[in-house]
């Protein structure tokens, strides 16, 4: 694949493919699978918006993590767990109509109270069911964040698995 000019540095080395970046957030390191044109002279990109919504999820998946609320992904199981629809969990939590779609694409992230109220709606499915598979699911993503010292890498996990 030819290296088109850099629009930073102007050398011919920049390529458009994804790389793992690393972001800080609240003092939290972690990695995410970025698409963008990549430059091997400056060793930067630029990121285009849709570049940037193709991470969308996994940066939101990561400031859920150190933000201590569910993650998109999570959310989604949540409500399939205690079988609302994303309008009826609208309904239920507030948010707007189009709240939980945009939450569990990572567009915006879920208020902590709706979140804490939502795991507790499954913690007590849960306890109805004796079912515990959901609940340490849940958590298994947290735990591997910080096995990983507040490194993670989400794309990569996703290849991996
Ligand atoms: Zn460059």
């Amino acid at each position: 694949m030819g290296k088109q000019q850099c629009p930073l540095c102007g050398e011919h080395a920049a390529v458009h493919e994804t790389r793992e970046s690393e972001y800080v957030y609240k003092g939290v390191q972690y990695s995410i699978i970025q698409p963008g044109l990549w430059c091997d002279s400056c060793d930067d990109a630029v990121i285009s918006p849709a570049d940037r919504k193709a991470s969308q999820k996994d940066r939101a998946t990561a400031h859920a993590i150190i933000d201590g609320v569910l993650t998109p992904d999570e959310i989604k199981r949540a409500r399939k767990i205690i079988k609302l629809t994303q309008a009826e969990a609208a309904e239920y939590f507030g948010g707007g109509v189009n709240a939980f779609s945009k939450y569990e694409r990572g567009e915006i992230q879920i208020p902590k109270a709706v979140s804490l109220l939502l795991s507790l709606l499954v913690e007590r499915t849960i306890a109805l069911d004796s079912l515990s598979a959901v609940a340490e699911h849940l958590t298994v993503e947290h735990s591997k964040f910080w096995a990983r010292s507040g490194k993670l890498s989400l794309g990569m996990q996703r290849q991996a698995s």
